[in-house]
Protein backbone atom coordinates (compact mmCIF):
# COMPACT_ATOMS: atom_id res chain seq x y z
CA UNK A 1 0.00 0.00 0.00
CA UNK A 2 0.85 3.78 -0.65
CA UNK A 3 -0.31 6.80 0.92
CA UNK A 4 -1.16 7.85 -2.97
CA UNK A 5 -3.11 5.46 -3.59
CA UNK A 6 -5.29 6.03 -0.38
CA UNK A 7 -7.55 9.36 -1.89
CA UNK A 8 -5.38 11.74 0.30
CA UNK A 9 -5.97 15.07 -0.74
CA UNK A 10 -2.91 16.55 -2.64
CA UNK A 11 -1.49 19.47 -0.14
CA UNK A 12 -2.26 16.96 2.82
CA UNK A 13 -0.04 14.45 1.00
CA UNK A 14 2.91 17.11 0.29
CA UNK A 15 2.67 17.33 4.18
CA UNK A 16 3.16 13.61 5.30
CA UNK A 17 6.11 13.12 2.24
CA UNK A 18 7.29 16.35 3.96
CA UNK A 19 7.20 15.06 7.36
CA UNK A 20 9.42 12.04 6.10
CA UNK A 21 6.95 9.76 5.97
CA UNK A 22 7.08 7.17 3.05
CA UNK A 23 4.77 4.47 3.45
CA UNK A 24 1.62 4.09 5.07
CA UNK A 25 1.48 1.27 8.74
CA UNK A 26 -0.40 -1.36 8.95
CA UNK A 27 -3.00 0.66 10.84
CA UNK A 28 -2.70 3.19 8.76
CA UNK A 29 -3.39 1.42 5.80
CA UNK A 30 -6.58 -0.82 7.14
CA UNK A 31 -8.05 2.64 8.99
CA UNK A 32 -7.06 5.46 7.16
CA UNK A 33 -9.92 5.12 4.23
CA UNK A 34 -12.86 4.21 6.28
CA UNK A 35 -12.58 7.41 8.42
CA UNK A 36 -11.92 9.34 4.97
CA UNK A 37 -15.11 7.73 3.59
CA UNK A 38 -16.62 8.55 6.62
CA UNK A 39 -17.67 5.50 8.80
CA UNK A 40 -17.35 4.85 12.51
CA UNK A 41 -14.34 3.04 13.38
CA UNK A 42 -12.56 1.71 16.04
CA UNK A 43 -8.99 0.78 15.84
CA UNK A 44 -6.78 -1.34 18.24
CA UNK A 45 -3.38 -1.48 18.15
CA UNK A 46 -0.17 -1.41 20.13
CA UNK A 47 1.51 1.84 20.70
CA UNK A 48 4.05 3.16 18.56
CA UNK A 49 2.04 1.51 16.01
CA UNK A 50 1.16 4.88 14.30
CA UNK A 51 -2.27 5.10 15.64
CA UNK A 52 -1.54 8.90 16.37
CA UNK A 53 -0.59 9.75 13.13
CA UNK A 54 -3.36 7.91 11.37
CA UNK A 55 -5.60 10.07 13.63
CA UNK A 56 -4.02 13.51 12.56
CA UNK A 57 -3.92 12.64 8.91
CA UNK A 58 -7.81 11.20 8.56
CA UNK A 59 -8.94 14.19 10.77
CA UNK A 60 -7.16 16.68 8.17
CA UNK A 61 -8.53 14.87 5.53
CA UNK A 62 -12.14 15.65 6.02
CA UNK A 63 -11.33 19.27 6.85
CA UNK A 64 -12.89 21.89 4.95
CA UNK A 65 -10.43 24.63 5.50
CA UNK A 66 -12.89 27.22 4.00
CA UNK A 67 -15.37 26.67 6.76
CA UNK A 68 -13.58 28.95 9.57
CA UNK A 69 -15.41 26.18 12.39
CA UNK A 70 -14.10 23.33 14.79
CA UNK A 71 -15.72 20.78 12.01
CA UNK A 72 -13.41 18.05 14.26
CA UNK A 73 -13.12 17.43 18.06
CA UNK A 74 -10.09 14.69 19.49
CA UNK A 75 -10.11 13.67 23.07
CA UNK A 76 -7.39 12.13 24.78
CA UNK A 77 -6.46 11.02 28.21
CA UNK A 78 -3.46 13.33 28.85
CA UNK A 79 -1.93 16.44 28.34
CA UNK A 80 0.52 14.93 26.71
CA UNK A 81 -1.00 13.06 24.20
CA UNK A 82 -3.72 16.42 23.34
CA UNK A 83 -0.58 18.42 22.71
CA UNK A 84 1.39 15.86 20.78
CA UNK A 85 -1.92 15.34 18.45
CA UNK A 86 -1.56 18.77 18.22
CA UNK A 87 1.95 18.99 16.63
CA UNK A 88 1.80 16.49 14.23
CA UNK A 89 -1.36 17.13 12.87
CA UNK A 90 0.39 20.91 12.47
CA UNK A 91 3.08 19.04 10.95
CA UNK A 92 1.41 16.68 8.32
CA UNK A 93 -1.35 19.94 7.98
CA UNK A 94 1.50 22.26 6.76
CA UNK A 95 0.65 23.00 3.03
CA UNK A 96 -3.31 22.67 3.33
CA UNK A 97 -3.61 25.56 6.01
CA UNK A 98 -5.46 23.97 9.21
CA UNK A 99 -5.94 25.58 11.84
CA UNK A 100 -5.46 22.93 15.38
CA UNK A 101 -5.82 23.92 19.16
CA UNK A 102 -4.47 21.45 21.69
CA UNK A 103 -7.30 22.73 24.66
CA UNK A 104 -5.94 20.91 28.14
CA UNK A 105 -6.08 21.85 31.71
CA UNK A 106 -2.93 23.28 33.02
CA UNK A 107 -2.88 26.08 30.09
CA UNK A 108 -4.09 29.77 30.22
CA UNK A 109 -8.05 29.54 29.75
CA UNK A 110 -7.17 32.92 28.76
CA UNK A 111 -4.97 31.80 25.42
CA UNK A 112 -8.06 29.23 24.81
CA UNK A 113 -10.48 31.61 24.61
CA UNK A 114 -8.54 33.95 22.37
CA UNK A 115 -7.58 31.29 20.27
CA UNK A 116 -10.95 29.46 19.62
CA UNK A 117 -12.29 32.75 18.99
CA UNK A 118 -10.26 33.34 16.28
CA UNK A 119 -10.97 30.20 14.72
CA UNK A 120 -9.95 26.73 14.50
CA UNK A 121 -11.12 23.94 12.51
CA UNK A 122 -9.52 20.53 15.00
CA UNK A 123 -9.61 21.06 18.60
CA UNK A 124 -7.52 18.15 20.49
CA UNK A 125 -8.24 18.31 23.98
CA UNK A 126 -8.87 16.66 27.12
CA UNK A 127 -12.25 15.89 28.31
CA UNK A 128 -12.40 18.67 31.06
CA UNK A 129 -10.96 21.31 29.34
CA UNK A 130 -12.88 20.96 26.23
CA UNK A 131 -16.48 20.86 28.61
CA UNK A 132 -15.59 23.88 30.17
CA UNK A 133 -14.78 25.43 26.47
CA UNK A 134 -17.74 24.36 25.50
CA UNK A 135 -20.08 24.81 28.52
CA UNK A 136 -18.59 28.64 28.17
CA UNK A 137 -20.08 29.31 24.42
CA UNK A 138 -16.45 29.47 23.39
CA UNK A 139 -16.16 26.10 21.63
CA UNK A 140 -19.23 26.09 19.68
CA UNK A 141 -20.21 22.71 18.35
CA UNK A 142 -22.59 22.74 15.97
CA UNK A 143 -20.11 22.17 12.85
CA UNK A 144 -18.19 18.90 14.46
CA UNK A 145 -18.61 16.10 12.32
CA UNK A 146 -15.72 13.68 13.39
CA UNK A 147 -15.34 12.95 17.40
CA UNK A 148 -12.61 10.85 17.93
CA UNK A 149 -11.83 9.07 21.22
CA UNK A 150 -8.09 8.60 21.52
CA UNK A 151 -7.03 5.93 24.40
CA UNK A 152 -10.87 5.73 24.64
CA UNK A 153 -10.41 2.67 27.14
CA UNK A 154 -7.61 4.69 28.95
CA UNK A 155 -9.89 7.62 29.51
CA UNK A 156 -12.73 5.49 31.03
CA UNK A 157 -10.51 3.88 33.48
CA UNK A 158 -9.68 7.52 34.56
CA UNK A 159 -12.57 8.36 35.11
CA UNK A 160 -13.71 11.22 32.21
CA UNK A 161 -17.03 9.00 31.55
CA UNK A 162 -19.19 11.73 32.65
CA UNK A 163 -16.80 14.11 31.37
CA UNK A 164 -17.10 12.51 27.76
CA UNK A 165 -21.11 12.37 28.06
CA UNK A 166 -21.43 15.83 28.83
CA UNK A 167 -19.43 16.56 25.44
CA UNK A 168 -21.16 14.11 23.24
CA UNK A 169 -24.24 15.74 24.41
CA UNK A 170 -23.69 19.41 23.23
CA UNK A 171 -22.32 17.33 19.66
CA UNK A 172 -24.44 17.35 16.31
CA UNK A 173 -26.62 14.03 15.94
CA UNK A 174 -25.05 13.31 12.74
CA UNK A 175 -21.72 12.69 13.94
CA UNK A 176 -18.94 10.42 13.00
CA UNK A 177 -17.03 8.73 15.88
CA UNK A 178 -13.68 6.65 15.90
CA UNK A 179 -12.56 4.96 19.23
CA UNK A 180 -8.74 4.19 19.15
CA UNK A 181 -8.10 1.53 22.20
CA UNK A 182 -5.21 -0.24 23.23
CA UNK A 183 -4.81 -3.95 22.92
CA UNK A 184 -5.24 -4.13 26.91
CA UNK A 185 -8.53 -3.62 26.56
CA UNK A 186 -9.36 -6.81 24.57
CA UNK A 187 -9.25 -9.25 27.65
P1 LIG B 1 2.36 6.99 16.49
O1 LIG B 1 1.88 5.68 17.00
O2 LIG B 1 1.46 7.62 15.49
O3 LIG B 1 2.74 7.94 17.60
O4 LIG B 1 3.72 6.69 15.68
C1 LIG B 1 4.86 6.12 16.32
C2 LIG B 1 6.13 6.62 15.61
O5 LIG B 1 6.15 6.14 14.27
C3 LIG B 1 6.23 8.12 15.55
O6 LIG B 1 7.58 8.48 15.71
C4 LIG B 1 5.75 8.45 14.15
O7 LIG B 1 6.34 9.63 13.68
C5 LIG B 1 6.21 7.24 13.36
N1 LIG B 1 5.31 6.92 12.24
C6 LIG B 1 3.96 6.83 12.26
N2 LIG B 1 3.47 6.50 11.06
C7 LIG B 1 4.54 6.38 10.23
C8 LIG B 1 4.70 6.07 8.83
N3 LIG B 1 3.64 5.81 8.04
N4 LIG B 1 5.96 6.05 8.32
C9 LIG B 1 7.02 6.30 9.12
N5 LIG B 1 6.94 6.60 10.44
C10 LIG B 1 5.72 6.64 10.99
Amino acid sequence: GSFDAMGIREDLLRGIYGYGFEKPSAIQQRAVVPIIAGRDVIAQAQSGTGKTSMVSLSVCQVIDTNIHEVQALILSPTRELATQTERVMQAVGNYMSVSVHACVGGKSIGEDIRKLEAGVHVVSGTPGRVCDMIKRRTLRTRAIKLLVLDEADEMLTRGFKDQIYDVYRYLPPELQVNFKLSPASCY
